[in-house]
Formats: C-alpha cells, sequence, structure tokens
C-alpha cells in the first residue's frame, strides 16, 4: 500500500487531496491547525498541530512515507495577501512551516514532497495589460513578485528544489492559478474572488446589487478544484520536477465572472464598483509547459465548474440564514 501525508489536510486543496489519495488506495496521515470545515476527513490519521513548530513536524513526519503533500500556508485571497498588515504573518509563518517539512522530509528518508506555489511569484510587470498577461513559467525570473506571499512562495521554490540537488530528493513544485470549487472558503476576509462573488449573488435579491473591488475590468482565470487534484498527481507520478503552471487559461474579467454567476443564479444583479484591493491587471495560466510535460489540461469549462461551486455555496448561505 502506498504512504502519503498530508500537510495543511484540513484546508481546501489539502482535504481535496486527501479525498483523492484514499480513493487511489493510499494510507493517508493528514496534519492541520483545524480540521476540514465542511465535510469529515478521509485520513486513516489525523493530526491537529501547529506544523510552525518544528516538534510537531517530527512527530507528524516520522517515518519514510512515499510522498508528502505540503499544501499548508498562512494565505487568503487579495484581500488578506494583498493588506500590509499580515505582511510578517504571511512571510513567517509559511516559509517555518516550509522548513521544517523540508527538512523533516530529508532526514526520514521520504523521496518527494509536492510543494503548492502559486501564480503570485510571478512578475508584476508582466501582469499590467489585463488582455495579454505574461505567466510563462521561466518569466518568473527577474523576479518581482507583487506581494510578500509570491516572495515566500519563491524561497520555498527554492527551498525545495536545493534539496533535490543536494540531497537527491524528488520534490515537485506546480503554481496554482486561482483553484476555486466545493468546500473552499466562502466567508470571513481569507475567501477568494469566485467564492466572494458567488456569496455576494446568493445573498442578493432579483434585482440587486453586489460590490466588486476596483473597476472590474481586471483579469484573472479560475480552475476547478477536480481539475486541480488530477494535475497534482499527474506531477507526483512523474519525472518533471516543475515550477509548472497548474491552472486554467481561459481569461475572464470580475465583471464577467459576475455576470457568469448571476446567470447560473438566474439573478438579474448590477455592480457597485468600490475601492479595494485588486492585486495584479491580469494574470493568467501559460498552459504549454504542462500540455507538454504531463498532458494535461483542464477538462471542465469555468461555467461546469462554477455552476457546482454556486449551488454548494448557495446552500451554505442558507444553512447560515437559517441558524441566525
Ligand atoms: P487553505 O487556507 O484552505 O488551506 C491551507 C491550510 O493550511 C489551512 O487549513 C490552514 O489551517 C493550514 N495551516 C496554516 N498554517 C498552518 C500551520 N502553522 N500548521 C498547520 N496547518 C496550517 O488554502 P488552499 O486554497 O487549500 O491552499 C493550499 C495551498 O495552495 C497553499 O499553499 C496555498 O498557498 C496554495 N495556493 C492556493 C491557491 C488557491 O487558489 N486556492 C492558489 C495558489 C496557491
Amino acid at each position: 500500500m502506498k504512504t502519503a501525508i498530508v500537510i495543511g489536510a484540513g484546508g481546501f486543496i489539502g482535504s481535496h487531496v486527501a479525498n483523492r489519495l484514499k480513493a487511489d488506495g493510499y494510507w493517508v496521515r493528514g496534519v492541520d491547525l483545524k480540521a476540514p470545515e465542511f465535510a469529515s476527513t478521509a485520513c486513516d490519521e489525523f493530526f491537529i498541530g501547529d506544523c510552525r513548530n518544528p516538534q510537531v513536524v517530527d512527530f507528524i513526519i516520522d517515518q519514510k512515507v512515499d510522498q508528502v503533500f505540503q499544501l499548508a500556508a498562512d494565505m487568503g485571497g487579495i484581500g488578506y495577501i494583498g493588506n500590509v498588515d499580515n505582511d510578517a504573518d504571511v512571510m513567517t509563518n509559511s516559509a517555518k512551516i516550509n522548513l521544517n517539512v523540508a527538512d523533516a522530509a530529508c532526514r526520514q528518508g521520504v523521496e518527494q514532497v509536492f510543494f503548492s506555489s502559486s501564480a503570485c511569484v510571478y512578475n508584476e510587470y508582466n501582469q499590467v495589460d489585463p488582455q495579454n498577461p505574461d505567466c510563462r513559467e521561466d518569466t518568473a525570473y527577474p523576479a518581482h513578485p507583487d506581494t510578500e506571499y509570491g516572495w515566500e512562495k519563491l524561497f520555498s521554490e527554492r527551498l525545495y528544489l536545493s534539496y533535490n540537488r543536494q540531497y537527491g530528493m524528488r520534490n515537485r513544485i506546480a503554481r496554482f492559478h486561482n483553484i476555486f470549487g466545493e468546500h473552499g472558503t466562502w466567508r470571513g476576509g481569507k475567501e477568494k474572488a469566485p467564492a466572494a462573488i458567488c456569496r455576494k449573488v446568493a445573498m442578493a435579491s432579483e434585482g440587486g446589487e453586489i460590490e466588486v473591488w476596483g473597476d472590474g475590468l481586471q483579469t484573472r482565470s479560475f480552475l476547478h478544484i477536480d481539475d486541480c487534484v488530477e494535475g497534482i498527481m499527474r506531477l507526483m507520478n512523474s519525472d518533471f520536477e516543475g515550477p509548472v503552471n497548474i491552472g486554467s487559461d481561459y481569461l475572464i474579467s470580475i465583471n464577467d465572472l459576475v455576470l457568469m454567476v448571476s446567470g447560473i443564479a438566474d439573478k438579474t444583479i448590477t455592480i457597485k464598483h468600490i475601492d479595494g484591493p485588486q492585486g495584479v491587471r491580469g494574470r493568467n495560466s501559460n498552459n504549454d509547459l504542462i500540455r507538454e510535460k504531463l498532458n494535461w489540461v483542464p477538462t471542465q469549462d469555468l461555467h461546469a465548474g462554477l455552476t457546482k461551486t454556486y449551488n454548494w455555496i448557495a446552500q451554505q448561505v442558507k444553512a447560515a440564514n437559517e441558524k441566525i
């Protein structure tokens, strides 16, 4: 039986990865600061623990498992990572987790750690044209990410790759571009744009108004969680080291994203543009490398993924209202 440890198994992507590993027949141990919020864990063993503490990580990675999936980070949407009041926490917390995980995995003889990097590593000067952002993997250097979150990810990419060179590990690195889906954070300040828009539309009445940060002409691409998990598994089971983008290359403005969600909800909604953090002007996944190396492309279009996610968030909103 293959064995795996999932760091951040209580989070959005980590809990989906744990589900997939179990479905693939792995024995799975998970750790997180919290249990998964929306379903019980699929892990055979699940521990609550703070991976900034090296003793906790030594306890969790106490044997030579086949694979470690490192999905824990101090992160949130642009409202969180774009707020300078969180800068030191974002850098310190995530860097400590990665230093501890790389070190413990190496000492135990684990050959492979998957590291979840981000599109936020890309140089902000390549993302000023909303219709033509350049996020090919080799454009990350010379480096100029627009947030400290992106700088920490670059540091940790280099950290895991340095273990490959010095200790012969086979660590794998993916740069995720806006992953969304069911069981993701949908309120509280750490949610990302698709979840926030689904929540606002679900809460609005027919003919109502929702707020959007900025002019809404900023562009992004969004990938459903199921395609993300498939990309992670292919990368881990391949000879390709990365870093490689895992994202969708379907570019959409935030205004059009609102239109799409309102259509799914069958509501007419108007947008009120307000000041707020927006991040870079445009960002899109370039999938040339992952297509070539892993033969991976997204299998679901944005509308299909958003429909599932909207329906799930609308249920959460309804359940939360019923509790009041
Ligand atoms: P998430 O916030 O749902 O999951 C992260 C988990 O890490 C949380 O459950 C959190 O409790 C846990 N965690 C934080 N600090 C910890 C600590 N000290 N000890 C133990 N656990 C701790 O976020 P996610 O969307 O599932 O993201 C997973 C990974 O993917 C992160 O590394 C994130 O930076 C990266 N990523 C995500 C996206 C995205 O669109 N969701 C995009 C780019 C990169």
